[in-house]
């Protein structure tokens, strides 16, 4: 029970990397709120946490508006009284070659997965700051946004962004004791990998990746429970990989 008398906010926790993150920290003790654009998803996956007696709640928000992540913290404080915790996990997946990317999908891209994740940030930060004592953020990057990847041009372009805002909130937000952190998955297996990876780009992942397999969501969980933890309390500003590998495999073969 690392985790327990936490409230913890999980983005798009209504199915893959953010489920699999909501499970281990209601393992831990923390009360779970899952906000993702699929409410029923969201209210099921609260559902199915364990320690339920901490009372587990699925909201709607769209991370990319504003005003319904203005909405979400208020009915977030109401409920729960406030945040310790937050997983800005809620993204799309994109794989368009470079010279076919349309600037609406470019767009898209952009608002979701980079200006969406500082919506969430800024406001569970100020959130964190009014309370005073300090809180974590995790936001979950990428490894395509750490080198040239096929396709990953949007995509990619909004994780190397989010990357980058992790650092400048470490800096400024350390006098907050609120410690951020990224978490930068490789290939992991939900259903955003296997609706951009057909079979060809499966075998090559898995010849490329040192570990020679895909991730497991619950892979990426058990590193976000260490960073919500106090034990990685003086690590801050760091992007932790959890990809078998695969970034440094890269310098071998790319
Ligand atoms: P997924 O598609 O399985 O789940 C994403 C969740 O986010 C869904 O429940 C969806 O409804 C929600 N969502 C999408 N847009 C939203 C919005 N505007 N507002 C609120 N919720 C929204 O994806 P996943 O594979 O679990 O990915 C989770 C995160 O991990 C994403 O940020 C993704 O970019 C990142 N990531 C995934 C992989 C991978 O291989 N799966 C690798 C690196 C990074």
């Amino acid at each position: 029970m690392r985790l327990d008398k936490r409230v913890a906010l999980v983005t798009g926790g209504a199915r893959g990397i953010g489920f699999a993150i909501s499970k281990a920290l209601a393992r831990e003790g923390a009360r779970i709120v899952i906000a993702d654009l699929n409410l029923e998803g969201a209210k099921t996956a609260a559902a199915a946490l364990e320690n339920a007696n901490r009372d587990h709640v699925g909201l709607r928000v769209d991370v990319a508006d504003q005003r319904s992540v203005g909405e979400l913290m208020d009915g977030m404080v109401g409920r729960c009284g406030g945040i310790d915790i937050l997983i800005n996990n809620a993204g799309i997946g994109g794989n368009t070659p470079f010279l076919d990317i349309k600037l609406e999908d470019w767009q898209r891209m952009i608002s979701i997965n980079l200006t969406g994740a500082f919506i969430v940030a800024q406001s569970v930060s100020r959130q964190m700051v009014k309370q005073g004592r300090g809180g974590k953020i995790i936001n979950i990057a990428s490894l395509s946004g750490q080198r040239g990847g096929n396709g990953r041009g949007a995509y990619g372009a909004a994780k190397a962004g989010l990357e980058l805002l992790t650092k400048v909130m470490a800096v400024e937000l350390a006098q907050h004791r609120i410690n951020v952190n990224n978490i930068a998955p490789g290939a992991i297996e939900t259903e955003m990998a296997k609706t951009a990876h057909d079979p060809a780009t499966r075998r090559a992942y898995e010849y490329l990746i040192p570990m020679g397999r895909y991730g497991t969501p619950e892979e990426i969980a058990d590193a976000a429970v260490f960073l919500s933890s106090d034990e990685s309390r003086y690590v801050h500003g760091h992007t932790l990989n959890v990809d078998g590998g695969f970034r440094e495999a890269g310098l071998m073969f790319g």
